[in-house]
């Protein structure tokens, strides 16, 4: 049996690790969280009876325990709540599905509380990467790539010595604007951004995907989890989305993974790593493919991905501020406060007032991005 607790059983990633859970006999759900949808989340509870759920606020948990009345359902709430479904003790593994910085605190409880980790949220290893790795190696615990591109890279190396890795070549899709400049993305709407060529996904990745944000936050993620050096991060365009990611060893060869864009094969590969199993769902067919094209990535257009770099290079809390600006304006832009450009704008100002705190810790971090907020909103 794998027993599983979920952080964000509601998203996008939450319902689709629900997917393969209902597909996998052997799999037990035993804690879920969400934010708000409790109407989906009391489907899910009555379907896979797990004994502990979170939801983000007291009313909504309210509600939710009279409607489970006599079900054996504990409900709690709030950050606490969520840190409390990270360490269930029945739980071997946590896929952590929330959005955003949020999931910081519930990763390192789940690490502490010796859980295999099913990262999704890569916010966290943007902002805590050097917290998080050294302390999943000092209590034995595995942190499995979710995010398609790192599931690749992982996929590329199984049986592979990660010292012969000459480089890793992240793919992007360049988003439903690529190939556009700045003067033409001035008046882009909220729904061209939303919708995305290949992949469906939660809002905010979404939208991160349009200013191509999304690829920087993975390369900062990347950094972390397969311990490489920047100028070992290579970004290129793919836009048909086919090839997940590759790697370039010492020797020149390079091993990539294809398929189709199904989150369900990267969230199956890392409850199961090192094994596979079978999986329903569409197959490439090289027939009709027919080809597979590259580009360079346009980092004078999409500032979004060159920043990321630069906040690598500054390290420290910088990633911290490229991550914490970069949510806050996405919250702005979703509520249609900012125009399109103005994320990218916001994430640059706030960088550049930044001052750089060399390894920050949890509570150093979190400050960080409370300043973020503070100084972007008195601007915007
Ligand atoms: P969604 O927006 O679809 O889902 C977010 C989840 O977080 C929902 O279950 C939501 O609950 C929950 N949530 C929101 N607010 C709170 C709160 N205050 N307390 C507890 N839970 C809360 O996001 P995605 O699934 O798209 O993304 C999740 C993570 O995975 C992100 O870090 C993203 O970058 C990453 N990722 C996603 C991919 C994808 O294909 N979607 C691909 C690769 C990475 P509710 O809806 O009930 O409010
Ligand atoms: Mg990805």
């Amino acid at each position: 049996m794998k027993n599983i607790a979920i952080l964000g059983s509601t998203g996008s990633i939450g319902t689709q690790t629900l997917d393969v859970a209902r597909n996998n006999e052997d799999i037990r759900v035993v804690a879920l969280s969400a934010g708000s949808n409790i109407k989906l989340l009391e489907d899910q509870i009555r379907e896979f009876s797990p004994k502990l759920v979170s939801v983000a606020d007291e009313k909504n948990a309210q509600l939710l325990r009279k409607n489970l009345e006599g079900t054996g359902v504990r409900v709690v709430f709030g950050m606490e709540g969520l840190i409390e479904v990270a360490q269930h003790p029945d739980s071997d593994m946590v896929v952590t599905a929330v959005v955003g910085m949020m999931g910081l605190r519930p990763t390192v409880a789940a690490i502490n509380a010796g859980k295999d980790i099913a990262l999704a949220n890569k916010e966290t290893l943007v902002t805590a990467g050097h917290i998080i790795m050294p302390l999943a190696k000092e209590k034995n615990v595995r942190i499995l790539p979710v995010d398609s591109e790192h599931s690749a890279i992982l996929q590329c190396l199984t049986g592979e010595d990660q010292r012969e890795i000459s480089k890793i070549i992240i793919t992007a899709s360049g988003g439903p604007f690529r190939g556009k400049t700045i003067e033409q993305m001035k008046d882009v709407k909220l729904e061209d951004a939303l919708k995305h060529p290949n992949w469906s996904m939660g809002k905010k990745i979404t939208i991160d995907s349009a200013t191509m944000v999304n690829k920087g936050l993975e390369v900062i993620e990347a950094k972390w989890l397969f311990g490489l050096a920047a100028e070992d991060i290579e970004v290129v365009v793919q836009p048909q989305s086919v090839i997940h990611s590759m790697v370039e060893f010492v020797d020149g060869g390079i091993m990539a993974q294809l398929g189709t864009p199904d989150m369900r094969l990267p969230i199956q590969y890392a409850l199961y790593y090192p094994h596979r199993r079978p999986l329903g769902g569409q197959r490439l067919d090289f027939k009709t493919l027919k080809q597979i094209t590259f580009e360079e990535p346009d980092l004078e257009n999409f500032r979004g991905l060159a920043l990321a770099f630069e906040a690598l290079k500054s390290g420290g809390s910088m990633t911290t501020v490229y991550n914490a600006a970069n949510e806050l304006a996405v919250a702005k832009f979703l509520k249609k406060e900012i125009n399109f450009l103005d994320i990218v704008t916001m994430i640059e100002q706030a960088m550049k007032a930044h001052k750089v705190i060399e390894n920050p810790d949890i509570d150093q971090i979190l400050h960080v991005e409370e300043q973020t907020y503070e100084f972007l909103n008195s601007r915007w």
